[in-house]
């Protein structure tokens, strides 16, 4: 099978352990839609869409509607959510139609999320093996409440990862690189392999095939996760796009909780009447040509009453005024950050947050885009809007 473009997307924050984490406005949601934009015009060949990740727990039965609107496909495109770390990434891939837009999204530190298209392209995926053996020392459960793990690293390593890579790794020409387990394990599984990346459930293998397209060297990729692996030899014909977001990263704090324990009641009528304008970054346009964001029921510039119909706007924007927030306010972490916004090109001034840099350092006039967001829950039910991500760091 052929990819004709890759994107890559890691969050702005750390933790403790210098390990990439979400900012509490990211979810799987707005992780795949953070990596799933970058392909821009691309996304226009999308008919279909499957997300893979190994926490179910975090796949909320809302997280397809809102991928799709986020970016910016059909709402019948079909869409299938896929359990699996690193092995279920790649056989995803190889089973994929052309036309299959590829999304895997890690949650946990370290987090990350990735994009493929599989479409007629310059890199091509082929010689697929696979070895499966029942190693069960690392298991997920669907509770959300953390990994349970008999604490046997030598039975998993070499029982497990090692066994089942080295009989699918075979003699080739290309170097071997492997994705499913930590960085400094990588390279001892199999001889002479490729350094390894911190990430290692299912964004690992596009992080990688991602890396070998843009050095632009073949490899032979092994995904692994307990005793199962899967290979499969990345040839590149020509240059292939990859499209990669990452910012400096800044220390997120021991804690996102919010300071007041006050919830936010949840509206379903609301959310279901705004869900297109908010989830698409979308204004309502009169028929005298004003724009509203969000759209309003009467328009402000010639009065109106007519339906009006909503138009995608632009994504860059620049600050017109910020303020920082310290009062407790339920549902968010606070400081936090909240701008009126420039729409390029437009008349239009949005309110939002602002997202991946600490609070209270994007002057007036900074510039930034337009990000698909959880700006909130409320009785436990996410609200995703948009939020301005400063382009440049700002002391
Ligand atoms: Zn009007």
């Amino acid at each position: 099978m052929e990819i004709s473009a890759l994107a890559t997307y890691r969050p702005s924050w750390v933790d403790a352990s210098g390990r990439r984490t979400l900012g509490p406005d990211e979810d799987v949601a707005t992780l795949a839609v953070s990596a799933g934009r970058l392909l821009g015009d691309r996304l226009a060949d999308v008919d279909r869409v499957v997300l893979v990740t190994r926490r179910p727990d975090a796949l909320l039965g809302t997280t397809p509607e809102v991928v799709l609107e986020g970016l910016g496909l059909d709402a019948a495109t079909p869409f299938v959510e896929q359990v699996g770390g690193a092995p279920a990434t790649v056989e995803t891939l190889l089973a994929a139609n052309p036309g299959t837009l590829v999304l895997a999204v890690d949650p946990l530190a370290p987090a990350a999320s990735a994009a493929a298209l599989v479409q007629a392209g310059s890199l091509v995926l082929d010689r697929p093996a696979t070895a499966r053996h029942s190693v069960p020392v690392r298991t997920v459960p669907l509770t959300g409440a953390g990994d349970r793990v008999y604490d046997d690293p030598r039975l998993l390593r070499e029982q497990g990862w090692k066994r089942a890579a080295a009989e699918v790794v075979k003699e080739g020409m290309h170097p071997v690189t492997v994705a499913g387990v930590p960085a400094k394990v990588a390279g001892s599984l199999v001889r002479g392999a490729l350094p390894g990346i911190p990430e290692n459930e299912a964004a690992a293998p596009l992080l990688l095939i991602a890396r070998a397209a843009t050095d632009g060297q073949d490899v032979r990729l092994v995904a692994v996760e307990n005793g199962h692996a899967v290979a499969v030899d990345v040839t590149l014909a020509g240059s292939v796009p990859v499209l990669t977001a990452e910012r400096a990263t800044h220390p997120a704090p021991a804690t996102w909780e919010p300071a007041s324990a006050a919830e936010i009641p949840a509206s379903p009528a609301a959310y279901g009447r705004a869900f297109e304008a908010k989830v698409g970054f979308k204004a309502g346009v009169c028929s005298c040509g004003e724009r509203h964001y969000p759209p309003r029921a009467q328009c402000v510039a010639c009065g109106a009453l007519d339906a009006q119909h909503l138009v995608p706007l632009p994504r860059s924007a620049s600050v017109y005024s910020a303020v920082t927030v310290r009062a407790p306010v339920p549902g968010k972490t606070v400081p936090y950050a909240l701008a009126v916004v420039d729409v390029d090109g437009t008349d239009v001034r949005a309110l939002v947050h602002i997202t991946d840099d600490p609070p209270g350092r994007a002057p007036i006039g900074a510039r930034g885009r337009l990000v698909l967001r959880r700006i909130a829950v409320r009785a436990g039910v996410p609200d995703y809007g948009y939020a301005f991500q400063p382009e440049e760091q700002h002391a």
